[in-house]
């Protein structure tokens, strides 16, 4: 038997491979979520060490020994990458490709950096809330930590959307083997991403067992990381979002709302609820105590785009409507875009403005929840187009999906020409 220091070298990627840069991996789509595979580019194959068995065998210091061949670190990160079910749209979103425009964003860059060093090193049990307005790529970098943990430092992260995490174990439920099937793994795995927590319509019963999974955690010590809309802070008492789904759900700091030149926010009377007002009490409590605070403020990031897009194409062109006019009614209308939307976006804005203000609680409440997750899932796909996130597929294929569960849903907008 050879000894260790004896054994030949294991398959590595090649160096200067085109495909994967030498890093071995590569990402790709399947289907709702992002995944990597092994490059061909690794060799020579079968490994030469382990023979492509995985396991060596060989004198350690005079004792025979069985252990892994290094050429499994690539397929185990891989591995627990896939276990991760990143959605598919941020596939190949990183750390690194987070680009942070100010101040605000680039200390919550930071932030995030710092945290998976602290936990990879072991000083931190405690994970992380990014809070902040829609559009300021939250969940870039929620899926940047996650790709990190996974593929650098071993890790076993489970993503997930809110409004699918609670329809997934509304599911389960009624099957009546939710606990066993769904609410198991989630309990289990060692850091829990979600995505949007308080995003939804968020039922009694959707939230007791929103409760019994964090209480669980909470109990074991689990790692849990989010994101969400909705800013940490007093309840307000105002439980739904003004404008349905995808209107202003975050009431941002008085110095954040005066950078984000919307200084009328608050004069307008404008009750916008918290994190606690959508999860209860006693998640919000548990919540607290389980992850530290990271406001993701400063510029709306698609705002910003179509600045530079405006800028690009028209130089001669205005600067951005003063975002002082009157509010028309509903008073969020107006906030909606306050910036030109890119050409030939402008429609997909209106389309998806139009459905978020048909979409009020009112009629919510009378219909089916998973049709309304659903087209609450594909307005986050429109929106993502707006902001210039490559779409996973046709534009004109996700508007003709749009309108036919809008239709489902008998809102009047699916009836109109967009
Ligand atoms: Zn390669
Ligand atoms: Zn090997």
């Amino acid at each position: 038997m050879k000894r260790l220091e004896e054994l030949p070298e294991h398959a590595t990627p090649s160096r200067d491979c085109p495909k994967c840069k030498g890093h071995g991996l590569l990402t790709q789509t399947l289907g709702f979520h992002a995944g990597v595979t092994l490059c061909d580019c690794i060799h020579p194959s079968p490994c030469p060490r382990c023979g492509g068995s995985g396991h060596i065998l060989a004198l350690m210091e005079g004792v025979e020994r069985v252990g892994r061949c290094k050429c499994q670190i690539l397929p185990d990160r891989a591995r627990l990458f896939n276990f991760a079910k990143l959605p598919a749209r941020y596939a190949e979103a990183t750390l690194e490709s987070y680009e942070a425009r100010d101040e605000a964003t680039r200390a919550a860059k930071e932030a995030a950096e710092q945290w998976v060093h602290d936990y990879a090193a072991g000083n931190t049990k405690r994970g992380l809330l990014l809070h902040g307005e829609v559009g300021r790529g939250k969940t870039h970098l929620l899926v940047g930590v996650a790709r990190r943990l996974t593929l650098e430092h071993n890790k076993r992260v489970r993503f997930v959307e809110f409004t699918l995490l609670l329809s997934e174990l509304m599911e389960g439920f009624e099957r009546g083997d939710g606990r066993k099937t769904v609410l198991a793994p989630l309990r289990d795995v060692e850091i829990l991403a979600i995505d949007e927590i308080g995003k939804g319509r968020c039922t009694e019963f959707e939230l007791a067992v929103l409760d019994e999974l964090i209480t669980q955690r909470y109990n074991t010590a689990k790692v849990i990381l989010a994101t969400s809309n909705y800013a940490p802070g007093n309840a307000t008492g105002e439980k739904t979002p003004n404008l349905a789904l995808h209107g202003r759900t975050y009431a941002p700091s008085a110095a954040a709302a005066a950078k984000n030149a919307d200084p009328g926010f608050y004069d307008r009377g404008l009750r916008v609820p918290t994190l606690v007002d959508r999860v209860g009490d006693r998640v919000y409590s548990r919540l607290l105590e389980m992850v530290g605070l990271v406001a993701v403020e400063g510029g709306d990031r698609r705002q910003i785009l179509h600045q530079q897009q405006n800028q690009q194409s028209q130089p001669q062109s205005p600067t951005p409507a003063a975002p002082h006019e009157p509010p028309p009614t509903p008073a969020y209308a107006a906030q909606a875009r306050s910036v030109e939307p890119r050409r030939g976006e402008a429609r997909l804005t209106a389309l998806r403005v139009t459905l978020a203000n048909q979409m009020t609680p009112t009629i919510l409440s009378s219909r089916d929840p998973k049709i309304v997750v659903q087209l609450e899932r594909l307005l986050g796909e429109l929106q993502d187009v707006e902001e210039g996130i490559r779409p996973e597929r046709p534009v004109e294929e996700l508007v003709r999906d749009v309108l036919h569960v809008a239709g489902r849903l008998n809102l009047p907008a699916a009836n109109q020409k967009w």
